[in-house]
């Protein structure tokens, strides 16, 4: 018999609230929790090599041997408790990764629901479970070439998620979120936004390692000018911001 309350979840960082960054929610307070393991392989090869600049700004919660290292195990009970602690009566709670949707978070999603908190899912959108339709928001995040993830496998599993989410009659509120750092990345946020038909798109000017504020507020200029243009005549509803977190608090984490 499986045991839903003594089944244990890999949770990297568990932090908040913070201001979000970034996405539909920017600017508004959140409890992050982090969940270990990701499908997806950004800037790798086969090989497990990096092959870009491109470094996923979570192997932590990426890579098994750091997740390993890095994760506490927790229960349903264990993680609630946290996060009712951390909120401080704010309502909105982030689930990110690595990839959440990796874990079968249906009890945790029902737990926080049920005492009035908000979820918001970040995903890359190569996976669906269930218990999506049941969160209150999620953020699809398909990764750009400048990601370096095998753009072919990936793009049908994003279209496929995006299908599935506007099919659920409970369940709409999907906002998709595409990082951009270069014209490449602009064209593939065209493409997408096209092939799902999306009413809108959030444009998160990337960040790199070594970005200082000058060169940050750069990019976004960049990416303003270009956005417009990219978008024109589409009827698309454009966000498009720096990451706020990285303007306030350049590279820390937990902030
Ligand atoms: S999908 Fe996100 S968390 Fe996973 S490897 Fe790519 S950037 Fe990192």
């Amino acid at each position: 018999v499986d045991n839903h309350s003594e089944r244990t979840f890999p949770v990297v960082e568990l932090f908040g609230p913070v201001i979000e960054g970034e996405g539909p929610l920017a600017g508004q307070p959140t409890t992050f929790i982090r969940f270990g393991l990701c499908d997806s392989r950004c800037g790798m090869d086969e090989e497990g090599n990096f092959t870009l600049p491109f470094i996923c700004d979570s192997l932590h919660s990426v890579l098994p041997n750091l997740v390993k290292a890095n994760a506490r195990q927790l229960t349903t009970q264990q993680i609630f408790e946290e996060v009712v602690q951390h909120a401080s009566g704010y309502p909105w709670i982030t689930f990110s990764g690595g990839n959440p949707v990796l874990h079968q978070l249906t009890d945790l999603v029902r737990k926080l629901r049920k005492v009035g908190f908000q979820i918001k899912v970040e995903t890359q959108g190569t996976l669906w479970a269930d218990w999506l339709a049941e969160v209150d928001m999620i953020v699809l995040s398909p990764k750009p070439p400048s990601a370096g993830t095998h753009r072919a496998k990936n793009a049908i599993k994003e279209t496929a998620f995006y299908e599935q989410a506007m099919s659920d009659s409970l369940y709409r509120n999907i906002g998709v979120k595409i990082v951009v750092f270069d014209g490449s990345d602009l064209e593939f946020a065209v493409q997408y936004v096209d092939a799902v038909g999306a009413q809108g798109v959030w444009l998160s000017c990337g960040t790199r390692a070594d970005d200082t504020r000058d060169t940050l507020g750069e990019r976004y200029a960049w990416l303003c000018t270009q956005a417009l243009k990219a978008f024109e005549g589409r009827n698309v509803a454009i966000t498009v911001l720096p990451q706020l977190h990285v303007i306030a608090f350049l590279h820390r984490l937990g902030v």
